[in-house]
């Protein structure tokens, strides 16, 4: 079995088509692949139509934006959290994703008023050239502007130096909070994954913190390997998961050939003792 449980498509800012995506994750010996766009479930019949010709397992999976505060005085940061085995007819789950989407245009515009200030100019319509839809801009599409147009090298370079907080282009979002992901999961049948937790740069105390909100909430899973985690982040999270009880998750969050650092199903596979998120999927299909 090779399950990858993290990726991204042209549903949000990967840059393949889910049946393209399924024809990777097929020529990389994927048995089991959860689809993830951002806070979008329209990828996942395209995708499971196709997942079945081949013979691969599909999980409908969404990763949802919240916004969370470390302390009751910081700024609020964005926080991603990956639902998995939902029912992606669920009302309360996609009218919750709705929500968060109907900002993502406005902030979009606000993103390329920053980095206007900046001398980088026409960057919306520079990033919507990447995105299959306006109610999809993401920062991904503003990093693969910001390549093409040479003002970066790599998208890695993108995001040291623009578009993250202190940077240009980097504008403070409301997303969902963590309770209404979390509830709205619960209604969809689903299993929360607190994603690639080695991203967030929290002290060992604010880590602290988001793990105990997240698991009082009723997450219940936390991405042990991810493509965003170096081997040395796998094994914190590993010994986290065990520490706080959580099942754990295995996800490449591959988004593009070339850009991802992690191809679909290329992840080592999770330690032997620790419990297996998929081991909590009730059988939906
Ligand atoms: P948004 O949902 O618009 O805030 O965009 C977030 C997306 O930007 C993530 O899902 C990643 O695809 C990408 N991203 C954020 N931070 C980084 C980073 N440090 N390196 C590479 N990609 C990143
Ligand atoms: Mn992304
Ligand atoms: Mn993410
Ligand atoms: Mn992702």
């Amino acid at each position: 079995m090779i399950i990858d449980l993290h990726c991204h498509s042209v549903f949000s800012d990967g840059v393949l088509t889910p049946e393209a995506l399924i024809d990777r994750a097929y020529q990389n010996g994927v048995t089991h692949l959860a689809l993830t766009d951002h806070d979008q479930l329209g990828g996942l019949a395209e995708a499971r139509a196709h997942a079945s010709d081949l013979a691969i397992e599909l999980i409908d999976g969404v990763e949802v934006s919240v916004e969370w505060q470390a302390k009751l005085d910081a700024d609020p940061m964005s926080i991603h959290i990956v639902l998995l085995n939902i029912d992606p007819d669920c009302p309360s789950l996609q009218h919750g994703l709705a929500g968060i989407r109907a900002g993502r245009q406005q902030r979009g515009e606000r993103i390329a008023a920053d980095l206007a200030k900046v001398g980088i100019d026409n960057a919306l319509a520079g990033a919507l050239r990447f995105a299959a839809k306006p109610e999809l801009i993401s920062r991904s599409h503003f990093a693969r502007y910001l390549v093409a147009a040479g003002y970066c090298r790599t998208i890695q370079q993108v995001f040291q130096r623009y578009l993250t907080p202190g940077k240009p282009g980097y504008v403070s979002h409301r997303w969902a909070r963590i309770d209404e992901a979390l509830s709205w999961c619960k209604d969809a049948g689903g299993v929360a994954v607190l994603a690639h937790p080695g991203r967030y740069n929290l002290s060992a105390s604010g880590q602290k913190r988001l793990l105990e909100t997240f698991i009082s909430a009723g997450g219940q899973a936390i991405e042990v390997n991810s493509g965003s985690h170096t081997p040395a982040q796998m094994a914190t999270f590993a010994q986290i998961a065990r520490e706080y009880r959580l099942a754990a998750s295995c996800g490449s969050d591959f988004h593009a050939p070339g850009e991802s650092p992690v191809d679909l199903g290329k992840l080592p596979p999770l330690p032997n003792d620790l419990f297996a998120v998929w081991h909590l999927f009730s059988n939906r299909h």
